[in-house]
């Protein structure tokens, strides 16, 4: 579970986050939707330790991660810009994350299988489509088997038949009694994939309800 409480973020002058607060259940997918700017980014960094709030708190499972980044068994996430190394192999890329964090080489072949990629495997992530980045990046998330998973603009560069796959995904992760929150600022992607929402406009709060709710109200 993850628990947002009156959080605020500046940068400099720009307020990010805005007294920002609500809760990511277990077992549910949950949406995090809002235009370009609104602060999800923003918020994820918190979430997964890369950022601290000025004021409010952020709990993952009850532990805030105030002064470190949250380790991948136990938070694993696919963020924006993070970097893949273009000369790397798909399985050098997860073996190089899986090294220094303690997590074991089988394990690095199960992900590439969770996400499709078994047979690119030792394939250049430089070569990758889109598509198949954000699976590795997928897979860079799930790596540590983690209980909350965090994904920001997971169905970016994915065709029709990705979104549906990404969607099962998902459900059977939310179903194993994972916590999972994923961003988007297209309410069509979003409601392909998740089952409530979290919307936010200029870092704050705009609407916590379920996705049908959400589309009965549109
Ligand atoms: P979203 O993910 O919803 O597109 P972001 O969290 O990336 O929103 O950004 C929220 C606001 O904070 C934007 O106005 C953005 O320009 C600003 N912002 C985000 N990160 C930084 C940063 N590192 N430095 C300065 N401004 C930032
Ligand atoms: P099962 O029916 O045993 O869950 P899966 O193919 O879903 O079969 O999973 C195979 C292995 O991968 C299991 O050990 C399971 O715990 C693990 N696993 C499944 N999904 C994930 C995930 N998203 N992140 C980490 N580990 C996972």
């Amino acid at each position: 579970m993850i628990v947002v409480e009156h959080v605020t973020k500046n940068y400099g002058k720009k307020t990010a986050v805005n007294d920002l607060s609500f809760t990511v259940r277990p077992g549910v997918v949950t949406g995090f939707l809002g235009p370009n700017g609104a602060g999800k980014s923003t918020t994820m960094r918190m979430i997964v330790g890369l950022d601290r709030p000025d004021t409010g708190s952020v709990t993952v499972g009850g532990k805030p991660y105030r002064d470190h980044v949250a380790p991948l068994h136990e938070v694993g996430a696919l963020l924006e810009a993070r970097a893949i190394h273009p000369g790397r192999s798909a399985y050098n890329h997860l073996l190089a994350l899986a090294t220094t964090t303690g997590i074991p080489r089988r394990r690095i072949t199960e992900v590439l299988d969770l996400v499709g990629l078994s047979t690119v495997g030792r394939k250049r992530a430089g070569a990758f489509s889109l598509g198949m980045g954000q699976r590795l990046g997928i897979a860079a998330a799930l790596l540590g088997d983690p209980d909350v998973v965090i994904l920001d603009e997971p169905v970016n560069g994915l065709d029709p038949e990705g979104i549906v796959w990404i969607r099962n995904l998902l459900k059977s992760l939310a179903d194993e009694g994972r916590t999972v929150f994923v961003s988007s600022h297209l309410i069509s992607e979003i409601a392909l994939v998740a089952e409530h929402l979290i919307v936010v406009g200029r870092g704050e709060l705009i609407a916590d309800t379920s996705v049908s709710e959400m589309q009965r109200a549109a």
